[in-house]
């Protein structure tokens, strides 16, 4: 008598997010499923995986703090080691911020996989269960190993260094562009077609929320927005068009906060990487890097606020924080 070979072993972190989240009464989607109810809405789970349910956290993502994104950094992690695959509900609004985070603080072979949905279960057309089916076959799947932090969308698997929201309520909401996802998933079939070549940092989080605004500049940017968000930010990013160009009138104010705490500039157009030597205009990378300011490379904005706060965290000084972009 032959015997089935042992179901691959799955913990699955919830998080919160659309994928839990039922309407309430005409009052809109409000969480509402538990992870063995997210569990049951698969059917067939029992064949895919033994799955171990972990509650983390139960909140909408733009709520969460870098705190909450370090407990799931940490429960991933100890999950990863315990068992053959981790699967991490999360809700899409801000799930680029934690992918990218889970990719600086957490090391394992098991895949770590992220997954969510845009559509509640209670609306037709409900991704979730589809989505999470195919990131636990994902975090069961050995092509899946050593590979980093995953992201499994609409059958898509992304890296979480690359992956970004791009759609604000359509299924297919996510993207690596001008890259693509690394692999995907047909008929249950886990496929790799490409393997990330990235050289990220392994940070720790110990603790602590640093104060890192977002600016994205446009033509033109008032050197007071810069002087009034001065004392109450640990660090600053400035998104800037195109390779890292700001108005000439916001060096002064920029390049003062820059003598005090880190002032990492990226640029919004969404690819490529901040230059170092093309512009010397007022106001070009040439001369944000002479007074101080921080290049984010290949980094857009939000991945950059996260690698400054986990560095502020960790209590970098400036310098660290240059060495740290520069390594990207
Ligand atoms: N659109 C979000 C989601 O897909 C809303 C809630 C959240 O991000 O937590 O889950």
């Amino acid at each position: 008598m032959t015997q089935n070979p042992p179901r691959p072993r799955i913990a699955l972190l919830t998080t919160g997010g659309t994928i839990a989240m039922t309407a309430q009464g005409g009052r809109g989607g409000q969480l509402a499923l538990d992870g063995a109810a997210l569990s049951a809405s698969v059917p067939g789970i029992e064949t895919l995986a033994e799955i171990e349910v972990r509650p983390v956290l139960a909140k909408p993502s733009a709520s969460f703090t870098l705190s909450d994104l370090g407990r799931i950094a940490a429960a991933a992690q100890e999950a990863a080691e315990m068992f053959d695959g981790v699967v991490i509900t999360h809700g899409t609004d801000t799930l680029e911020e934690t992918a990218f985070a889970l990719a600086l603080l957490t090391r394992a072979e098991a895949p770590i996989v992220m997954t969510s949905a845009m559509r509640r279960p209670d609306q037709l057309g409900a991704d979730g269960p589809a989505n999470l089916a195919a990131a636990i076959r994902v975090a069961a799947s050995a092509k899946a190993r050593g590979l980093g932090l995953l992201v499994v969308s609409d059958d898509e698997i992304h890296v979480g260094a690359l992956v970004r929201k791009t759609h604000s309520f359509r299924p297919h909401a996510f993207s690596s562009a001008p890259f693509g996802p690394i692999g995907w998933v047909a008929e249950g079939r886990v496929r790799i077609a490409l393997k990330p070549a990235f050289d990220l940092p392994h940070l720790a989080y110990p603790g602590g929320e640093p104060v890192v605004p977002i600016v994205e500049a446009g033509p033109g940017l008032e050197p007071k927005v810069v002087e009034a968000l001065a004392p109450a930010c640990d660090g600053l990013v400035v998104a800037l068009p195109g390779a890292g160009h700001v108005a000439a009138a916001a060096v002064a104010p920029l390049a003062a906060l820059a003598a005090e705490r880190p002032v990492v500039f990226a640029s919004r157009t969404g690819a490529g990487e901040t230059l170092q030597n093309s512009y010397g205009f007022g106001g070009g990378e040439i001369e944000l890097l002479a007074k101080g300011l921080i290049g984010a490379g290949p980094l857009d904005a939000r991945k950059a606020r996260v690698l400054l706060q986990l560095l502020l965290a960790e209590g970098a000084g400036v310098e660290r924080v240059r060495a740290a972009f520069a390594g990207i």
